[in-house]
């Protein structure tokens, strides 16, 4: 037996772990050395003692094939989303996003003016959150285009919220609502293969205006995070939902080390998403639940603040948090009780 394939009889395909099992493996066994370093891996965003405020620190890695399809992700949007993802994690940290930088890979077949227009959308973003671009990396790429951004932030040290806090009776919050970004995904999906099946048929998008938008310019949940600030309230915990609905759930309650019970009832989804879900013979809730790239942010908050939210539209009470012994539980809408899984969109596992 040659010394390779003794070897390869030792390895561990990556699926064995998908991707958050991966990163528990690469990082469980760090051991912060500085004291300034607040909170590492295992949130939205890390935490640095800056003297008077806490810094938040983020990254987001977008790659084509994986993340964008430039079939019909126009790069502009995708220059705006990249950084749009990011500011989202800062919000879910109760923060507001400063700096960004912007690491880039590309192969020979992008255009200076396919660039520009790249850059476009990343300087759009910047104007509308208020961050700056201030550095990143350039350099070539053998398969297609690859965009890190990472994003700097800051926030009172009283007012961080981690995905740690929420405790027992908290009631669930969920922003805006679900599964649009999703089916946004699958229509594109269905007039691409349309397309290339026939590419003298043009692409029939009209009437679904706002799943195209909530997947190609999703925006991160700032007003939220200012709505909060107005009304006083610090939420006990805080996730963003790039993942779905489940996923996030499942996050917040292993992070708190308590259960959370959400409804099917409850959870917000548009009326065009539930349309185009019939449509395309899917639950809309399933898409809520598992789809991904929605970017609400999903909170928990002491049942005191109730009258605050029961009847903001913004704002939707999902559940509410339990003992850890209890579980993560899905009541559906004839009133029977599931156990949660994460079904969230876990890109290593597909
Ligand atoms: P989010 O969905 O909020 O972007 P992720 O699920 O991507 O968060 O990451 C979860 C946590 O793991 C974060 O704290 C992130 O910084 C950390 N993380 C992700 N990938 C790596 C990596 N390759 N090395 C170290 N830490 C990582
Ligand atoms: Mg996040």
């Amino acid at each position: 037996m040659s010394l390779l394939e003794e070897k390869s009889q030792n390895t561990t395909p990556i699926s064995q772990l998908g991707e958050f099992g991966l990163i528990d493996h690469l990082t469980k066994n760090i051991k912060l050395k500085n004291e300034n370093t607040i909170k590492g891996v295992g949130d939205d965003a890390a935490v640095i003692d800056m003297g008077d405020k806490y810094q938040l620190v983020s990254t987001d890695l977008l790659v084509e094939g994986v993340h964008f399809d430039l079939g019909y992700m126009p790069l502009k949007h995708l220059g705006y989303k990249s950084v749009a993802v990011n500011v989202s994690d800062i919000c879910a940290m109760n923060g507001v996003a400063k700096q960004i930088t912007v690491g880039l890979a590309m192969s020979n077949r992008f255009t200076i003016e396919a660039l520009d227009e790249l850059y476009a959308g990343i300087y759009l973003a910047c104007e509308h959150y208020g961050v700056d671009l201030v550095g990143g990396d350039t350099t070539s790429s053998t398969s297609g285009l690859m965009i890190s951004v990472t994003v700097l932030g800051e926030v009172e040290k009283e007012n961080v919220v981690y995905r740690s806090g929420a405790k027992i009776n908290d009631l669930v919050i969920c922003t805006g609502d679900l599964g649009a970004a999703y089916l946004g995904l699958q229509l594109l999906n269905r007039e691409k293969e349309m397309f290339n099946e026939n590419p003298t048929m043009q692409p029939d998008l009209t009437g679904n205006d706002y799943v195209l938008k909530r997947q190609l310019k999703p925006e991160a949940g700032v007003k939220y995070i200012t709505i909060l600030k107005d009304l006083d309230i610090i939420p006990t915990s805080m996730i963003d939902i790039s993942d779905g609905l489940s996923s996030e759930v499942l996050h917040l309650a292993k992070s708190s080390k308590v259960g959370i019970t959400i409804y099917e009832d409850k959870i917000p989804v548009d009326y065009t998403t539930m349309n185009l879900a019939n449509e395309f013979n899917m639950n809309p809730i399933v898409c809520a639940l598992s789809g991904g790239e929605d970017y609400e942010l999903l909170f928990t908050i002491s049942q005191v603040h109730y009258d605050k939210f029961k009847k903001d539209a913004d704002f939707t009470i999902v559940g509410y948090v339990t003992d850890a012994s209890e579980g993560n539980n899905f009541i559906a809408k004839d009133g029977t009780s599931h156990p949660l899984t994460a079904q969230g969109w876990d890109a290593m596992k597909k």
